[in-house]
This record gives structure tokens, C-alpha cells and sequence, in this order.
């Protein structure tokens, strides 16, 4: 849930108020959220077509929420990327980027 609040797509006073079934509900049906495993606290951020992240920007290919992005982003990979740039960019290209955000 705190990636969630950081990115701005759950106000804090939600994030503390509201069951998380029901912020999950409304992420959804807003098109933010793919899926939500209640059980292991684990987001899928919608993907556009491309299978690219909804916050990468499609020309510079830069993170358009670099200093809000999600914990996973943060640590993966251990070393890199260049800041502003997507750590799954790469692995975009061979088609298996799926990043999954923890709450
Ligand atoms: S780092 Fe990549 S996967 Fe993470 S929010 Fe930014 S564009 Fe999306």
C-alpha cells in the first residue's frame, strides 16, 4: 500500500481508512491495477498493449514516476539503472517484463 499512497493512486487517509478489498476494486475498475493478491500484499500494474509499464514514457523510455516508483522498481536490478530509466526496460525487449509491485 505504500507504493500504492507514494505514486498517488491512494490518498493516505484511504490507505488507513479503507479495506483494502475495496481501494483494489477501485483501482481496478479506474484501470490502474491488473490484479491484487490480498494474501502476499502484491499489485499488478496495468500494462498498456505493449506490455509496458503504464508510467513508462513511450518515446524517452524513461520513467515518467522515477521518484515515486514502487519498492520493486527501486531494488531490481541490484546495480543500475541509470536514474530516470526502467530497470525492466531491457527485459521489455525480450518480452518477460512483468513487474509486480508490493503494497
Ligand atoms: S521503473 Fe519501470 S516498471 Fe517501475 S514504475 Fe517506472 S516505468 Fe514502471
Amino acid at each position: 500500500m505504500p507504493d500504492l499512497v507514494r505514486l498517488g493512486l491512494v490518498d493516505p487517509f484511504e490507505a488507513e481508512n479503507e479495506a483494502p478489498k475495496q481501494i483494489a476494486k477501485r483501482l481496478e475498475k479506474a484501470g490502474l491495477i491488473e490484479r491484487f493478491n490480498f494474501k502476499h500484499g502484491i499489485f499488478t500494474m496495468t500494462r498498456r498493449a505493449s506490455g509496458d509499464c503504464q508510467f513508462l514514457d513511450e518515446k524517452t523510455r524513461r520513467c515518467t514516476v522515477y521518484p515515486q516508483r514502487p519498492d520493486t522498481c527501486r531494488k531490481h536490478p541490484q546495480v543500475g539503472p541509470r536514474p530516470g530509466f526502467c530497470p525492466y526496460g531491457a527485459q521489455r525487449h525480450a518480452g518477460t517484463a512483468r513487474p509486480l509491485h508490493e503494497r
